[in-house]
Protein backbone atom coordinates (compact mmCIF):
# COMPACT_ATOMS: atom_id res chain seq x y z
CA UNK A 1 0.00 0.00 0.00
CA UNK A 2 1.42 3.34 -1.43
CA UNK A 3 0.43 6.79 0.56
CA UNK A 4 -0.01 7.90 -2.86
CA UNK A 5 0.21 6.76 -6.50
CA UNK A 6 0.82 9.80 -9.37
CA UNK A 7 -0.26 8.22 -13.03
CA UNK A 8 1.80 10.35 -15.60
CA UNK A 9 5.42 11.66 -15.27
CA UNK A 10 5.54 15.23 -17.36
CA UNK A 11 6.34 17.71 -15.19
CA UNK A 12 3.07 17.66 -13.09
CA UNK A 13 3.57 13.93 -12.14
CA UNK A 14 7.36 14.42 -11.35
CA UNK A 15 7.03 17.39 -9.58
CA UNK A 16 4.44 15.64 -7.57
CA UNK A 17 6.69 12.81 -7.10
CA UNK A 18 9.29 15.08 -5.61
CA UNK A 19 7.20 16.66 -3.03
CA UNK A 20 5.34 13.68 -1.65
CA UNK A 21 8.52 12.17 -0.68
CA UNK A 22 9.53 15.52 0.71
CA UNK A 23 6.45 15.26 3.02
CA UNK A 24 7.75 11.77 4.26
CA UNK A 25 5.17 10.28 1.98
CA UNK A 26 5.57 6.42 0.41
CA UNK A 27 4.82 7.47 -3.38
CA UNK A 28 4.59 5.76 -6.78
CA UNK A 29 4.96 7.22 -9.99
CA UNK A 30 3.35 5.39 -12.99
CA UNK A 31 4.14 6.64 -16.30
CA UNK A 32 3.97 5.01 -20.18
CA UNK A 33 7.33 6.82 -20.27
CA UNK A 34 9.05 9.44 -18.59
CA UNK A 35 8.95 12.81 -19.13
CA UNK A 36 5.90 13.60 -20.80
CA UNK A 37 5.95 16.38 -23.28
CA UNK A 38 9.57 17.82 -22.79
CA UNK A 39 10.94 14.66 -23.23
CA UNK A 40 9.71 14.82 -26.69
CA UNK A 41 10.02 18.93 -27.52
CA UNK A 42 13.24 19.79 -29.16
CA UNK A 43 14.09 22.91 -27.92
CA UNK A 44 12.24 24.06 -24.23
CA UNK A 45 12.01 27.67 -23.61
CA UNK A 46 10.76 29.86 -20.07
CA UNK A 47 11.64 27.39 -17.99
CA UNK A 48 13.19 29.94 -14.92
CA UNK A 49 16.91 29.52 -15.16
CA UNK A 50 17.65 28.39 -18.56
CA UNK A 51 18.22 31.72 -20.60
CA UNK A 52 18.96 29.85 -23.68
CA UNK A 53 16.28 27.38 -24.64
CA UNK A 54 17.48 23.90 -23.39
CA UNK A 55 17.00 20.41 -25.30
CA UNK A 56 13.39 18.82 -23.85
CA UNK A 57 14.94 15.14 -23.42
CA UNK A 58 17.95 16.75 -21.53
CA UNK A 59 15.51 18.60 -18.95
CA UNK A 60 13.15 15.99 -19.18
CA UNK A 61 15.89 13.42 -17.91
CA UNK A 62 17.10 15.87 -14.72
CA UNK A 63 13.62 15.66 -13.90
CA UNK A 64 12.60 12.12 -13.52
CA UNK A 65 16.28 11.80 -12.17
CA UNK A 66 15.51 14.32 -9.77
CA UNK A 67 12.51 12.58 -8.80
CA UNK A 68 14.20 9.04 -8.09
CA UNK A 69 17.21 10.18 -6.00
CA UNK A 70 14.66 11.61 -4.01
CA UNK A 71 13.01 8.41 -3.06
CA UNK A 72 9.72 8.18 -5.52
CA UNK A 73 9.28 5.00 -6.63
CA UNK A 74 9.05 4.61 -10.58
CA UNK A 75 7.07 2.23 -12.79
CA UNK A 76 7.17 2.48 -16.45
CA UNK A 77 3.53 1.66 -16.59
CA UNK A 78 0.20 2.15 -18.59
CA UNK A 79 -2.54 2.49 -16.85
CA UNK A 80 -6.07 1.18 -17.61
CA UNK A 81 -8.80 0.96 -14.93
CA UNK A 82 -8.63 2.83 -11.62
CA UNK A 83 -11.29 1.72 -8.46
CA UNK A 84 -12.26 2.80 -5.57
CA UNK A 85 -11.94 0.68 -2.47
CA UNK A 86 -12.41 0.39 1.59
CA UNK A 87 -8.54 1.60 1.56
CA UNK A 88 -8.20 4.03 -0.84
CA UNK A 89 -7.88 3.26 -4.48
CA UNK A 90 -6.60 -0.10 -6.83
CA UNK A 91 -4.45 0.91 -10.18
CA UNK A 92 -4.08 -1.77 -12.67
CA UNK A 93 -1.81 -1.57 -15.37
CA UNK A 94 -1.87 -2.83 -18.95
CA UNK A 95 0.81 -5.70 -18.05
CA UNK A 96 -1.16 -6.91 -15.08
CA UNK A 97 0.00 -5.31 -12.50
CA UNK A 98 -1.97 -4.11 -9.13
CA UNK A 99 -0.85 -1.04 -6.94
CA UNK A 100 -2.32 0.07 -3.96
CA UNK A 101 -2.33 3.74 -2.78
CA UNK A 102 -4.52 5.75 -0.57
CA UNK A 103 -4.40 8.83 -2.19
CA UNK A 104 -4.40 9.29 -5.95
CA UNK A 105 -2.93 12.62 -8.18
CA UNK A 106 -3.65 12.22 -12.17
CA UNK A 107 -1.13 13.93 -13.74
CA UNK A 108 -1.96 12.54 -17.32
CA UNK A 109 -1.47 15.50 -19.34
CA UNK A 110 -2.87 15.62 -22.90
CA UNK A 111 -2.46 13.56 -26.29
CA UNK A 112 -2.01 14.93 -30.04
CA UNK A 113 -5.68 15.88 -31.72
CA UNK A 114 -6.24 13.63 -34.42
CA UNK A 115 -7.26 14.91 -38.00
CA UNK A 116 -10.22 12.30 -38.35
CA UNK A 117 -9.99 11.85 -42.05
CA UNK A 118 -10.11 8.53 -43.64
CA UNK A 119 -6.72 7.19 -44.50
CA UNK A 120 -5.33 8.51 -40.86
CA UNK A 121 -5.49 5.76 -38.75
CA UNK A 122 -4.72 2.98 -41.12
CA UNK A 123 -1.04 5.63 -42.55
CA UNK A 124 -0.08 6.31 -38.69
CA UNK A 125 3.29 5.47 -38.38
CA UNK A 126 3.27 4.55 -42.36
CA UNK A 127 4.14 8.20 -43.06
CA UNK A 128 1.58 9.82 -40.62
CA UNK A 129 3.22 11.08 -37.53
CA UNK A 130 2.16 13.29 -34.20
CA UNK A 131 5.82 14.03 -33.43
CA UNK A 132 8.35 15.46 -34.94
CA UNK A 133 11.17 15.08 -32.94
CA UNK A 134 10.62 11.29 -32.63
CA UNK A 135 9.93 10.60 -36.56
CA UNK A 136 11.37 13.82 -38.45
CA UNK A 137 14.64 12.55 -39.26
CA UNK A 138 13.24 9.78 -40.91
CA UNK A 139 12.14 11.86 -43.72
CA UNK A 140 15.59 13.33 -45.01
CA UNK A 141 15.21 14.66 -48.47
CA UNK A 142 11.54 13.40 -48.73
CA UNK A 143 8.32 15.66 -49.23
CA UNK A 144 6.19 16.20 -46.22
CA UNK A 145 3.26 18.06 -44.96
CA UNK A 146 2.35 19.50 -41.97
CA UNK A 147 -0.98 20.05 -40.95
CA UNK A 148 -1.87 22.85 -38.53
CA UNK A 149 -1.44 27.12 -38.14
CA UNK A 150 -0.49 26.97 -34.61
CA UNK A 151 3.36 27.64 -32.61
CA UNK A 152 3.50 23.85 -32.70
CA UNK A 153 2.71 23.43 -36.00
CA UNK A 154 5.30 26.31 -37.18
CA UNK A 155 8.12 24.64 -35.18
CA UNK A 156 7.70 21.78 -36.53
CA UNK A 157 8.03 22.82 -40.05
CA UNK A 158 10.90 24.59 -38.98
CA UNK A 159 12.68 21.37 -37.73
CA UNK A 160 11.55 19.59 -40.71
CA UNK A 161 12.99 22.04 -43.45
CA UNK A 162 16.23 20.98 -41.76
CA UNK A 163 16.20 17.11 -43.66
CA UNK A 164 13.29 17.28 -45.69
CA UNK A 165 13.21 18.46 -49.50
CA UNK A 166 9.89 20.08 -49.53
CA UNK A 167 7.95 20.62 -46.47
CA UNK A 168 4.19 21.95 -47.37
CA UNK A 169 2.42 23.86 -44.77
CA UNK A 170 -1.72 23.48 -44.72
CA UNK A 171 -3.27 26.42 -42.99
CA UNK A 172 -6.84 26.13 -42.41
CA UNK A 173 -7.26 29.66 -41.35
CA UNK A 174 -6.57 32.42 -44.05
CA UNK A 175 -3.51 33.38 -42.01
CA UNK A 176 -1.53 31.23 -38.96
CA UNK A 177 -1.87 32.06 -35.31
CA UNK A 178 1.73 31.08 -34.83
CA UNK A 179 4.26 33.75 -32.79
CA UNK A 180 5.29 36.34 -35.33
CA UNK A 181 8.84 35.29 -34.73
CA UNK A 182 8.19 32.19 -35.94
CA UNK A 183 5.92 33.24 -38.91
CA UNK A 184 9.14 35.19 -39.89
CA UNK A 185 11.30 32.02 -39.54
CA UNK A 186 9.22 30.14 -41.96
CA UNK A 187 9.01 32.87 -44.52
CA UNK A 188 12.92 33.00 -44.38
CA UNK A 189 12.92 29.35 -45.33
CA UNK A 190 13.10 28.49 -48.91
CA UNK A 191 11.77 24.47 -48.94
CA UNK A 192 8.70 25.62 -46.49
CA UNK A 193 5.53 26.36 -48.33
CA UNK A 194 2.77 27.59 -46.57
CA UNK A 195 -0.66 26.75 -48.28
CA UNK A 196 -3.03 29.12 -46.68
CA UNK A 197 -7.19 27.92 -46.42
CA UNK A 198 -6.04 24.53 -47.09
CA UNK A 199 -6.67 21.05 -45.22
CA UNK A 200 -6.28 17.62 -45.57
CA UNK A 201 -9.33 15.71 -46.29
CA UNK A 202 -8.34 12.36 -46.68
CA UNK A 203 -4.85 10.23 -46.65
CA UNK A 204 -3.90 8.11 -49.48
CA UNK A 205 -1.25 5.30 -50.19
CA UNK A 206 -0.07 1.93 -50.41
CA UNK A 207 1.83 -0.04 -48.11
CA UNK A 208 2.59 3.44 -46.38
CA UNK A 209 1.07 6.73 -47.46
CA UNK A 210 1.68 8.53 -50.81
CA UNK A 211 -0.18 11.77 -50.84
CA UNK A 212 -2.76 13.62 -49.32
CA UNK A 213 -6.11 15.17 -50.94
CA UNK A 214 -6.82 19.03 -49.83
CA UNK A 215 -10.38 20.62 -49.19
CA UNK A 216 -10.34 22.11 -53.02
CA UNK A 217 -9.55 18.66 -54.36
CA UNK A 218 -5.97 18.89 -55.19
CA UNK A 219 -3.99 15.85 -54.32
CA UNK A 220 -0.48 16.19 -53.28
CA UNK A 221 2.45 13.62 -53.41
CA UNK A 222 3.80 13.61 -49.78
CA UNK A 223 5.80 10.70 -47.99
CA UNK A 224 4.98 11.73 -44.73
CA UNK A 225 2.58 14.10 -43.00
CA UNK A 226 2.73 15.84 -39.55
CA UNK A 227 -0.38 16.69 -37.73
CA UNK A 228 -0.14 19.51 -35.01
CA UNK A 229 -3.57 20.69 -34.57
CA UNK A 230 -3.93 20.65 -30.93
CA UNK A 231 -4.11 18.55 -27.61
CA UNK A 232 -6.42 16.91 -26.16
CA UNK A 233 -6.85 16.23 -22.23
CA UNK A 234 -6.20 12.34 -20.99
CA UNK A 235 -9.37 12.14 -18.97
CA UNK A 236 -10.31 9.04 -19.40
CA UNK A 237 -9.18 7.49 -16.27
CA UNK A 238 -10.26 10.40 -14.21
CA UNK A 239 -14.28 9.80 -15.81
CA UNK A 240 -13.76 6.23 -14.83
CA UNK A 241 -13.99 7.33 -11.16
CA UNK A 242 -16.80 9.86 -11.82
CA UNK A 243 -14.93 12.87 -10.97
CA UNK A 244 -16.08 15.86 -12.20
CA UNK A 245 -14.88 17.65 -15.52
CA UNK A 246 -15.28 20.54 -16.91
CA UNK A 247 -14.74 21.11 -20.81
CA UNK A 248 -13.01 17.41 -20.73
CA UNK A 249 -10.70 18.97 -17.89
CA UNK A 250 -10.60 18.06 -14.53
CA UNK A 251 -12.24 20.20 -12.40
CA UNK A 252 -9.60 21.52 -9.47
CA UNK A 253 -9.97 24.24 -6.46
CA UNK A 254 -6.98 26.02 -5.50
CA UNK A 255 -5.69 22.79 -3.63
CA UNK A 256 -5.86 20.33 -6.78
CA UNK A 257 -8.48 18.71 -5.22
CA UNK A 258 -10.85 17.08 -7.44
CA UNK A 259 -14.60 16.33 -6.78
CA UNK A 260 -13.65 12.85 -5.22
CA UNK A 261 -11.83 12.95 -1.86
CA UNK A 262 -8.47 11.67 -1.88
CA UNK A 263 -8.21 12.43 -5.80
CA UNK A 264 -5.88 15.24 -6.84
CA UNK A 265 -4.67 16.37 -10.75
CA UNK A 266 -2.04 18.50 -11.56
CA UNK A 267 -0.39 20.11 -15.35
CA UNK A 268 -2.62 20.11 -18.72
CA UNK A 269 -5.44 17.89 -17.78
CA UNK A 270 -7.09 20.38 -14.84
CA UNK A 271 -8.99 23.16 -14.56
CA UNK A 272 -5.93 25.20 -12.81
CA UNK A 273 -3.45 27.84 -13.26
CA UNK A 274 -6.11 29.94 -15.59
CA UNK A 275 -5.60 27.00 -17.63
CA UNK A 276 -2.16 28.31 -19.15
CA UNK A 277 -0.28 24.97 -20.44
CA UNK A 278 3.44 25.78 -19.44
CA UNK A 279 5.98 23.10 -18.04
CA UNK A 280 6.20 25.96 -14.68
CA UNK A 281 2.48 25.58 -14.31
CA UNK A 282 2.47 21.60 -14.57
CA UNK A 283 5.35 21.71 -11.94
CA UNK A 284 3.75 23.96 -9.80
CA UNK A 285 0.66 22.58 -9.85
CA UNK A 286 2.04 19.03 -9.10
CA UNK A 287 3.74 20.92 -6.06
CA UNK A 288 0.34 21.86 -4.37
CA UNK A 289 -1.32 18.38 -5.40
CA UNK A 290 1.06 16.56 -3.61
CA UNK A 291 0.85 18.91 -0.68
CA UNK A 292 -3.06 18.43 -0.80
CA UNK A 293 -2.58 14.67 -0.75
CA UNK A 294 -0.33 14.93 2.42
CA UNK A 295 -2.78 17.13 4.34
CA UNK A 296 -5.75 15.10 3.35
CA UNK A 297 -3.85 11.50 4.31
CA UNK A 298 -2.58 13.44 7.61
CA UNK A 299 -6.62 14.68 7.91
CA UNK A 300 -7.78 11.10 7.89
C1 LIG B 1 5.22 20.50 -28.97
C2 LIG B 1 5.13 21.13 -27.59
C3 LIG B 1 6.08 22.07 -27.21
C4 LIG B 1 6.02 22.67 -25.93
N1 LIG B 1 6.98 23.58 -25.57
C5 LIG B 1 6.96 24.11 -24.31
C6 LIG B 1 7.99 25.03 -23.87
O1 LIG B 1 8.92 25.37 -24.63
N2 LIG B 1 7.91 25.51 -22.60
C7 LIG B 1 6.89 25.17 -21.72
O2 LIG B 1 6.90 25.63 -20.59
N3 LIG B 1 5.91 24.31 -22.13
C8 LIG B 1 5.91 23.79 -23.39
N4 LIG B 1 4.92 22.92 -23.79
C9 LIG B 1 3.83 22.60 -22.84
C10 LIG B 1 4.29 21.59 -21.79
O3 LIG B 1 5.07 20.58 -22.42
C11 LIG B 1 3.09 20.97 -21.09
O4 LIG B 1 2.32 22.02 -20.54
C12 LIG B 1 3.52 20.03 -19.97
O5 LIG B 1 4.34 18.99 -20.47
C13 LIG B 1 2.33 19.43 -19.26
O6 LIG B 1 2.80 18.57 -18.30
P1 LIG B 1 1.92 17.41 -17.69
O7 LIG B 1 2.71 16.83 -16.56
O8 LIG B 1 0.56 17.91 -17.39
O9 LIG B 1 1.70 16.32 -18.83
P2 LIG B 1 2.58 15.65 -19.96
O10 LIG B 1 3.85 16.34 -20.20
O11 LIG B 1 1.64 15.48 -21.10
O12 LIG B 1 2.90 14.20 -19.34
C14 LIG B 1 1.88 13.26 -19.07
C15 LIG B 1 2.48 11.89 -18.86
O13 LIG B 1 1.44 10.99 -18.47
C16 LIG B 1 1.61 9.76 -19.12
N5 LIG B 1 0.31 9.06 -19.21
C17 LIG B 1 -0.81 9.46 -19.88
N6 LIG B 1 -1.78 8.54 -19.73
C18 LIG B 1 -1.27 7.55 -18.96
C19 LIG B 1 -1.78 6.32 -18.47
N7 LIG B 1 -3.03 5.91 -18.73
N8 LIG B 1 -0.98 5.53 -17.73
C20 LIG B 1 0.29 5.92 -17.44
N9 LIG B 1 0.83 7.07 -17.89
C21 LIG B 1 0.06 7.88 -18.65
C22 LIG B 1 2.16 10.16 -20.49
O14 LIG B 1 2.81 9.05 -21.09
C23 LIG B 1 3.12 11.29 -20.10
O15 LIG B 1 4.39 10.79 -19.80
C24 LIG B 1 4.98 22.30 -25.04
C25 LIG B 1 4.02 21.35 -25.44
C26 LIG B 1 4.09 20.76 -26.70
C27 LIG B 1 3.06 19.73 -27.09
Amino acid sequence: MHDVAIIGAGPGGVTAGIYAVRYGLKAIVLSKEPGGWMAKTPTIENWPGEIKPIEGFELASRFVEHMKAYGAEFAEEEVDNVERTDQGFRIHTTTDNVYHAKALIFATGSKKRMLNVPGEEPFSGKGVSYCVTCDGPLFRGRQVGVSGGGDSAAEAAIMLAEYAKEVKLFVRDNEMSAKHYLQEKLKSLPNVKLMTGAFVTRILGDQLMHSVELNDGSVHELQGLFVEIGLVPMTELAAQLGIELQNGLIQVGPDMASSVPGVFGAGDITTGSNELRQIVTAAGEGAIAANSAFKYLRAR
